[in-house]
């Protein structure tokens, strides 16, 4: 089976600024920033979404939050802020079906969701 974007770039196979690397994660920058740091942090095992973690991804799970402290320190920006995000499925935004977090920071980054523009009146439910 063909493999994604993603997964050419965990195996050095499509090129990517690459961050940080070792046995079980890999950091890349976003090829298109949304802020002045915008950073793809991926398990190196194929996990297609959030939708299909498991127990047994607990180490990839963990090491991607310390992999994403240390990139903060990294960069300088534990002090200022910044904001992990993972998209998940069409309503979440996601493109590219390979589980990863974007650590973005860099500025402020203002309110966490934005909607479209005709779907402002939400229903809580
Ligand atoms: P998402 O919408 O959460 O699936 O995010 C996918 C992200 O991958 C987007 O922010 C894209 O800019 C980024 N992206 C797509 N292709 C590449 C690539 N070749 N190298 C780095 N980032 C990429």
């Amino acid at each position: 089976m063909e493999r994604n974007i993603f997964e050419k770039i965990r195996d050095g196979d499509a090129e990517a600024s690459i961050v940080y690397k070792d046995e079980y994660v890999t950091a890349f920058h976003d090829i298109n920033p949304d802020a002045p740091i915008h950073i793809l942090i991926i398990p190196n095992r194929k996990i297609t979404s959030m939708n299909e973690i498991s127990e047994e991804d607990n180490v990839y799970l963990a090491l991607i939050l310390l992999t994403a402290k240390k990139i903060a320190q990294d960069f300088n920006i534990t002090e200022s802020g910044y904001r992990l995000i993972t998209n998940c499925g069409k309503d979440g935004g996601q493109e590219i079906d390979y589980l990863h977090f974007h650590l973005v920071g860099g500025t402020h980054l203002g309110k966490m969701i934005s909607l479209p523009k005709n779907k402002k009146n939400i229903n809580i439910m």
